[in-house]
Order: C-alpha cells, then sequence, then structure tokens
C-alpha cells in the first residue's frame, strides 16, 4: 500500500467483531481474562489497550519500523527511550535541539550521571571526533530546531554503526512523509506526535519507533514499568490525525515556499531559516518535502513583539505542526532554559521569531504578516 492509503488501513486487521469503520475508544483500564490459562491479548491498559495499539501499528507501518509505542508525550517518548543509556554511557547530540530534550539531557541524564556531548551533527567529522569508547548512542534532530541545521541520517548511521553505536533521530519536523530516517539506517525514530502527526494542536502525544524487536522488547519493558501511555482518547485523536496527515503536509509545504518567497522580499526580514532555501544537497536526498517551519530574524527587537501583536491570522502561541499557523518567540519560550551566552551564539536572540506554517489560504497568511510588520 502506498504511504496515503496505509494513513488510513495500516491496520485494518485490527477491526472489532462489529465492523466498525473507525476504531473506538477503549475506555476499559482493564480486560477480563478469558479462562485461568488461557492467553489473552489484553490484560491491563498500561501494557496495552486496543486503541493505542490501533494507533502504534498504524505509527510503526508509515515510519517502517518493527513497533511504535504511544506515549502521553513527545517528552515521555524521550525520556523513556533514553532508558536505553545506562550510567557512565556516552552519547553524541545535535547542538540545536528542541528545548524540552536539551533540558532532559542536561538536567536529568547528565546528572543521573550519563556523558553527553552536543555537536553540530551537520558536520560528521566533528561527530566522528567526539566518539568514545562508552559512546552508546548518537542522537539527532534533522531539521533542526530553531536553526534548520540538517544532519545527514545515512551518513551518521554508517559511521554510528561502524562502533556500534545507536542512532536516534526525532523526525517530529518533517514526518514520515516527506523523510523516514528507518530506511536511512536510523535505529530509534521519536516523534512528538503533539505536532504533525496529530496536527491539531488539541492532544499531546509521544512515539517511540523501534526499528528491531531486540530495541523493541527492551523499550516495551521501561514502558510498562514507568508507564506514561497515550489515553485511548488521546490514541483515537492522533489516529484521526494521521488520517489526513498527508493532504495536510502538502498544504503546509507549498505554503511554507510561498510564505518564503514573499519574506525574501520583505526588506524588514534580515534572516530566513528555512531547509527549502537553496536546499541542501543532503535535505534533498534524504527528504520528499521541505516541511513548514521557518524561523527569522527581524531587524529590530521591536518588530520582533510588534509582529507578536499585531498578527490576527497567525497566532502567538508554542508548539507546531498543527492546521493553525503559530508563531513563537523562542528567547521567551521553546529556548528559555538555554543559557543567554550560548542561545545568542547561535543566533536565537531577540529579533528572532519562528514560525509553523498551517493550511489557512496563503494570501490571507501573506497579507498577516505584510500588515503586522509594515502597519
Ligand atoms: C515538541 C517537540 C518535542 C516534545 O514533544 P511534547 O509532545 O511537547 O512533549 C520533541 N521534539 C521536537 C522536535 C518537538 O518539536
Amino acid at each position: 500500500m502506498e504511504f496515503e492509503t496505509l494513513c488510513l488501513h495500516a491496520d485494518d486487521n485490527k477491526k472489532d467483531e462489529w465492523g466498525t469503520l473507525s476504531m473506538p475508544i477503549c475506555q476499559s483500564a482493564t480486560f477480563v481474562h478469558k479462562g485461568v490459562d488461557v492467553e489473552s491479548e489484553y490484560s491491563y491498559s498500561r501494557l496495552s489497550n486496543p486503541t493505542r495499539k490501533h494507533l502504534e501499528n498504524t505509527v510503526a507501518k508509515l515510519e517502517n519500523g518493527y513497533k511504535a509505542f504511544a506515549f502521553s508525550s513527545g517528552m515521555t517518548a524521550i525520556t523513556t527511550s533514553m532508558l536505553l543509556i545506562k550510567p557512565n554511557e556516552h552519547i553524541i547530540a545535535t547542538n540545536d535541539l528542541y528545548g524540552g530534550a536539551l533540558r532532559l539531557f542536561k538536567n536529568v541524564c547528565e546528572i543521573n550521571g550519563i556523558e553527553i556531548d552536543f555537536v553540530d551533527t551537520s558536520n560528521i567529522d566533528d561527530v566522528k571526533k567526539l566518539i568514545k569508547k562508552n559512546t552508546k548512542a548518537i542522537y539527532i534532530e534533522t531539521p533542526s530546531n530553531p536553526l534548520m541545521q540538517v544532519t545527514d541520517i545515512k551518513a551518521i548511521s554508517k559511521l554510528a554503526h561502524e562502533y556500534n553505536i545507536l542512532v536516534y533521530v526525532d523526525n517530529t519536523f518533517l514526518t514520515p512523509y516527506f523523510q523516514n530516517p528507518i530506511n536511512l539506517g536510523a535505529d530509534i525514530v521519536i516523534h512528538s506526535g503533539t505536532k504533525f502527526l496529530g496536527g491539531h494542536n488539541d492532544t499531546l502525544a509521544g512515539f517511540v519507533v523501534c526499528s528491531n524487536e531486540d530495541l523493541a522488547s527492551k523499550v516495551l519493558y521501561y514502558s510498562k514499568t514507568i508507564g506514561g501511555q497515550l489515553s485511548p482518547f488521546d490514541s483515537f485523536l492522533i489516529e484521526r490525525g494521521i488520517k489526513t496527515l498527508p493532504i495536510r503536509m502538502d498544504r503546509i509545504n507549498e505554503n511554507a515556499k510561498a510564505l518564503v518567497e514573499y519574506l525574501k522580499e520583505e526588506p524588514k526580514i534580515k534572516k530566513i531559516y528555512y531547509v527549502g532555501l537553496n536546499p541542501s544537497d543532503v535535505i534533498k536526498k534524504q527528504a520528499r518535502g521541505f516541511g513548514g517551519m521557518i524561523s527569522i530574524e527581524v531587524e529590530s527587537e521591536s518588530l520582533a513583539k510588534k509582529i507578536l501583536k499585531d498578527v490576527k491570522v497567525f497566532q502567538y502561541a508554542e508548539s507546531l505542526g498543527g492546521v493553525d499557523s503559530l508563531i513563537t518567540y523562542p528567547m521567551l519560550q521553546t529556548h528559555a532554559d538555554v543559557p543567554k551566552e550560548e542561545r545568542e551564539k547561535r543566533g536565537i536572540n531577540e529579533r528572532f521569531l519562528r514560525i509553523s506554517v498551517g493550511i489557512e489560504n496563503i494570501k490571507d497568511l501573506i497579507l498577516d504578516l505584510k500588515q503586522a510588520i509594515n502597519e
């Protein structure tokens, strides 16, 4: 089946005896055993739940993984997957990371005894130099948040596997519709399902997709031990979002391209970060679209604040990946916990804004930014 069809029918054989077309919300914490010595598929919803399982099977197929696990947020997914790394082991991570992941790595993992080096993973030689005897994983976000650095997943995987190192890829920004890390060699794919997969800015969710049985059995063990699974209702909502993922991504992709064409001509925009602007060979090779994420640097702090105050169609809100276009101020929101000096060195300053393009009519999006910038 092709991708668009899988979004609807990847797990049809999980449907129930009533023939319900959409997977019902199976709101039960526990399940009645069929007999003392009879194996049943479901016993308790922390282990497995029919609605969640249906969603997990769908996401596993879309990412071409062996198994997917759905969690209550992207951060729960990352935290659970990080339990594969033990104290005194070492990981190498993209330096431009989602703020919450950076906080987890620095303020939890590192304090708990995991060694971490942060580096621009788009430079393979720099990554190679950091590999040590105890290096267990390379954790990448590509494109990265919010500077849109692109890392070559295939090259990193090839390097990592020579040393028996796991490769994690946070695929939130491009989704499996545009990029398939496991096909390029990644071992674990992470998603904030809150973003494009859910797509409606109404539900928190996260995924860990494992490429093989060994990893899947470990993640299953940690997940059932810790909890943090996605609820049946939220599983239903994310599944419903995924049905329209391809058409949403197509529209978002087109809108973002058109918005960048406008931004290029707007004199008060000093810098544009967008992977589709002079796209690198790597992004062209490993992705089928550029997605909907754009960061900009405007001419002054007062203009950045004016835009946030004066937009009417765009909403000034955190998060990304939904049908509604959002603008956020990374300095105050997603990257507030990154030390000022480090933030500024990388260009995340008081003039820096991040845009998540939605599915509105592009004319309204351009007019809205034009008036917020100029009037
Ligand atoms: C939002 C986000 C996360 C965290 O996901 P939550 O669902 O908010 O917990 C992780 N990675 C990326 C790239 C994100 O954008």
